[in-house]
């Protein structure tokens, strides 16, 4: 059981419009912010599609449920009104420190004191942020994967300074929106999932650019010797070339490297993943 009621989720872009439109379908009154008029036009677009979405792969989700869960949203480019009487704000604003520090500074000051915030961020730590927040113990991360309707892990992170109560609190919300909740008990880059992931991603590139062995083969081996689903090179279809390519190229000289074995052979030539129809894999 949770005792948050309204929740306000700030952008509305990939990701927040993921979390605020499956609070909404758990059954939460949800107030949806973006900086403007156009940014909510296109707010409006991507919740049309994900009743689209979730009638087609979310269980009970036919039927009228995704449309009904449209209702429950409130869409708003005024900040103080969205965050008026918000027990809990997720923010999913770009990942750029100065953005996310300005709008906490405001929020500061417009959110009631009860307000709990938490960032999606995924590569900032909640650190980097609690000092414009005003209230660090009601601070923390609450980070979702992409597609949060199948993939539905959020990871819960507070800092030194995040009162536990308040991190229990956001572990039971997590569930009442249909996430398994994952407590991370110390402040990690990465959090779980990309301490793991973003290494395994590597070390796969690393072979394959090294000549050591075909990316499909290298797939067949984790998958029929571990007996995952996919292998490293499914996965970045999926994730997309673009984000491992960057993470790569603000690596050390081997990172580098891979960086541009996957910008000369896949990125230059639009193989991005799946989103593109062809990655590693054609689709
Ligand atoms: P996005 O670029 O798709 O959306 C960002 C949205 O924020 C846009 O709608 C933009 O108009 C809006 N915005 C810009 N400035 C704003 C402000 N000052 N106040 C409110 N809204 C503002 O970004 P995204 O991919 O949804 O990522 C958002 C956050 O979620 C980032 O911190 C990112 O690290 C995190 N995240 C992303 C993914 C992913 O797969 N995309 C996964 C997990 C976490």
């Amino acid at each position: 059981m949770t005792d948050i009621r309204k929740v306000a989720v700030l952008g509305t872009g990939v990701l927040g419009s993921q979390i605020a439109f499956q609070t909404a379908f758990s059954g939460f009154a949800v107030t949806s912010y973006d900086i403007s008029e156009e940014a909510l036009t296109h707010a409006r677009e991507r919740f049309a599609g994900l009743v689209q979405t979730y009638e087609k792969d979310v269980p009970g989700a036919a039927g009228g449920k995704a449309a009904h869960a449209l209702k429950r949203i409130t869409l708003s480019s005024d900040l103080a009104a969205a965050v008026a009487d918000a027990d809990l704000v997720i923010e999913a604003v770009p990942e750029v420190l100065k953005i996310k520090q300005a709008l906490y500074a405001n929020l500061a000051h417009l959110a009631p004191e009860k307000t709990i915030f938490a960032t999606n961020s995924s590569t900032l730590l909640p650190s980097d942020l609690k000092s414009s927040t005003g209230r660090p113990d009601r601070f923390l991360a609450l980070h979702f994967a992409n597609s949060i309707w199948k993939f539905n892990t959020a990871e819960v992170m507070g800092t030194d300074e995040t009162d536990p109560a308040v991190f229990d609190r956001l572990i039971e919300f997590a569930s009442a929106i249909g996430m398994v909740p994952i407590p991370v008990h110390k402040e990690k880059a990465g959090y779980v999932l990309n301490s793991l992931l973003v290494p395994f991603l590597n070390a796969a590139a690393s072979l394959a650019a090294g000549g050591y062995a075909d990316p499909h083969d290298i797939d067949k081996v984790w998958r029929i010797a571990t007996g995952a689903p996919m292998g490293p090179f499914q996965i970045y279809d999926v994730v997309g070339l673009t984000t491992p390519y960057n993470i790569l190229l603000h690596g050390d000289e081997h990172a580098r490297s891979l960086a541009a074995w996957l910008k000369e052979n896949y990125i230059d030539s639009g193989k991005l993943g799946i989103a593109t129809g062809e990655g590693f894999y054609s689709y």
